[in-house]
């Protein structure tokens, strides 16, 4: 069977089995030049290994993207356990003893792996793999807030950088969870109209009344006429399709993965739409977890998490003088740090 297309640039691919436990996972750490890799364990279903190791891979090099251009000590990694077709991750004891079948592989990487929470994974399964794993990022802090501080810097320093202000700005906020609401809160106080949409009406419509704003229907979200549109839920909200139908001047959210191809970047730039790239604007999870390792006061934390705002202003200045977009730019960021080109994966 086919890996994946292309694994000639991953530093590192760990195909891990444990026949007892059942676990199967794969472990992608894609560059350590800067430090140990830090990335989440994803954990759901793939139709096969490759799809399994592919995903791995593509998101391992966002992480290292991101932190390179956060200015952080570490490398990018993402590992991905693979649960069974038809049903949930395991529960219970089959699940703990997975979880510590994956720290044992963990502990034989030697540091350069450094695991974290993502989707299907939660701080009570790092702890459980903290058994066996010296280095994990656990802690029990939401990094919501910081994430939305951060990518409220970002849309403030990319609505500024068109001369405009973020009073009476237009910001269609998609998905009004964690980073959502809290992204909505500070926008308001700014002097934002907020247009708030979400998958789950009731919680769209308690975070718009909160902050006097208007609900989005979620169907209609890409499509509708705003200054800047913040995605904050799923991945892929720019594809093929949306892409046409966008009417904003500026994309800048805290989702992972917004453009569903790199590509697409180009097609907002000929749109006249400033697409931020997303692993500039939501570093602040990482900044916090980077935080805490260092033993940073809150104002040292916050001066961080506002500093995006300052990169974000400085690429797109790049962008704007050489005619590229900002992910080409931030891609370059990335490069310099790393001493070596690299660019987001398909
Ligand atoms: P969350 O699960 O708390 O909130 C997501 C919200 O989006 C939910 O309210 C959900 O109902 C809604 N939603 C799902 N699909 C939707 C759709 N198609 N249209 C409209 N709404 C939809 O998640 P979160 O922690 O707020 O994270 C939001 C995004 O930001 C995710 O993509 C996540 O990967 C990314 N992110 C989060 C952090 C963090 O610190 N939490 C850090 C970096 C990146």
């Amino acid at each position: 069977m086919e890996l994946c297309t292309d694994l000639e640039d991953v530093e590192q691919l760990e195909v891990v089995q444990d026949r007892s436990s059942g676990l199967r996972a794969v472990i992608a750490i894609d560059d350590t030049t800067l430090g140990p890799a830090l990335g989440g364990i994803r954990w759901r279903h793939y139709p096969d290994l490759g799809a399994a190791a592919a995903e791995a891979r593509r998101l391992a090099r966002g992480m290292t993207l991101k932190n390179a251009c956060a200015d952080l000590p570490y490398g990018g990694a993402k590992s991905v356990i693979w649960a069974l077709p038809g049903g949930p991750p395991p529960a219970g004891p089959v699940r703990t003893a997975q979880l510590e079948a994956f720290g044992r592989f963990v502990a034989h990487l030697g540091g350069a792996y450094v695991p974290g929470v993502d989707m299907g994974t939660s701080v009570d399964d790092l702890a459980t793999i903290a058994r066996v794993v010296p280095d994990v990022s656990c802690d029990r802090t939401d990094p919501s807030p910081m994430t939305a501080l951060g990518v409220f810097a970002g849309v403030r320093a990319a609505v500024e950088s068109g001369d405009g202000s973020l009073v009476g700005t237009r910001v269609l906020v998609q998905g009004a969870g964690h980073v959502g609401m809290a992204l909505c809160d500070l926008l308001a106080a700014a002097g934002c109209h907020l247009l708030v949409s979400d998958v789950d009406g009731v919680r769209a419509r308690a975070v718009a009344d909160r902050v006097r704003g208007t609900v989005v229907d979620p169907d209609a979200a890409t499509g509708t006429e705003c200054d800047v549109f913040a995605p904050c839920a799923t991945a892929g909200v720019v594809d093929g399709t949306s892409v046409d139908r966008m009417q904003c001047r500026i994309v800048a959210g805290a989702a992972n993965d917004v453009l569903a191809e790199p590509d697409l970047a180009e097609a907002l730039r000929r749109r006249g739409i400033l697409y931020v790239p997303d692993f500039v604007l939501n570093a602040g999870g990482v900044v916090h977890i980077h935080a805490l390792r260092a033993g940073w006061g809150a104002d040292k934390l916050e001066e961080s998490l506002l500093a995006i705002g300052d990169r974000v202003r400085r690429i797109l200045s790049d962008a704007d003088r050489t005619g590229r977009t900002p992910l080409a730019v931030a891609e370059e960021l990335a490069s310099d740090r790393l001493g070596r080109p690299i660019a987001l994966l398909r």
